[in-house]
């Protein structure tokens, strides 16, 4: 399998798995032409849609898509209301697409119904984790978006982070406020730097990359419990992410 990303809008990557026969996956298709172009340039037949929230530069692409390719499966949330839908999904199910298995796990935060899927070695998380930071909490709560961290940290070590917005140069700007002396913080910094001036990609990350860069994953970390002592009565790694989320909204 090969992963594609093809960018949409600002920031958005629409995500493509595609099989040595050409037959792919799309996920969260936000516009449709950008896909269009890249079906016909690498001449793949999509045989589904992955949607993991409502939001509009996820699922805006969804029609037109249905209308060239009126057999593709659409799978997504209970808090989508598309036409077409073939299935709502949610945590447990397991979708057998171009001979892989793709499990759903609930990560509300985002949005409430937010959903992703782990086809390993790949995650598609929507706006979940971003690399270096956290999807906003349009509907949820944070502890529900902490839950949704604690779930995806489970995953392998290598799993590969497909998320849905190229945010990494804030996210990361946003981690060296707080941790300005931080070796991995400030590599990655650099990093990305580096990537970005030359318009490249910063993902896929990996989880095992994540849980260096990420305070959002790293709030049992004693540098970051001992920065939110004077804002925090108390550091149990819950109310931390509830303090970064809140500072990084301000930010
Ligand atoms: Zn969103
Ligand atoms: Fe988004």
């Amino acid at each position: 399998m090969k992963l594609t990303s093809i960018s949409a809008f600002q920031d958005n990557y629409i995500w493509v798995l595609s099989d040595t026969e050409g037959k792919c996956v799309i996920v969260d298709p936000g516009e449709a032409a950008p896909v269009l172009r890249a079906i016909a340039q690498h001449q793949w037949q999509p045989v589904a849609i992955l949607l993991t929230h409502h939001h509009a530069d996820h699922v805006g692409g969804v029609r037109q898509l249905k209308e060239n390719y009126p057999e593709i499966a659409i799978y997504g949330p209970a808090e989508i209301s598309i036409p077409g839908l073939t299935k709502v999904v949610q945590e447990g199910d397991c979708l057998r697409l171009l001979n892989h298995d793709f499990s759903v796990i609930a990560t509300p935060g985002h949005t409430l119904g937010h959903i992703s899927y782990f086809s390993y070695p790949w995650l598609f998380c929507g706006d979940t984790l971003f690399s270096a930071g956290c999807g906003r909490l349009f509907e949820g709560t944070p502890d529900q978006m902490y839950q949704s961290f604690q779930r995806i940290n489970q995953l392998p070590s290598e799993t590969l982070i497909c998320c849905a917005h190229e945010y990494t140069e804030s996210n990361v700007a946003f981690a060296l406020s707080l941790l300005p002396e931080d070796e991995y913080i400030n590599r990655f910094y650099r990093e990305v730097k580096a990537l970005r001036a030359e318009k490249q990609p910063t993902l896929p990350s990996t989880l095992a990359k994540e849980r260096q860069v990420n305070v959002f994953l790293r709030t049992e970390d004693p540098d970051l419990q001992r920065k939110a002592k004077k804002d925090i009565l108390f550091q149990q790694p819950n109310k931390i992410f509830a303090w970064l989320r809140a500072k990084k909204d301000a930010f």
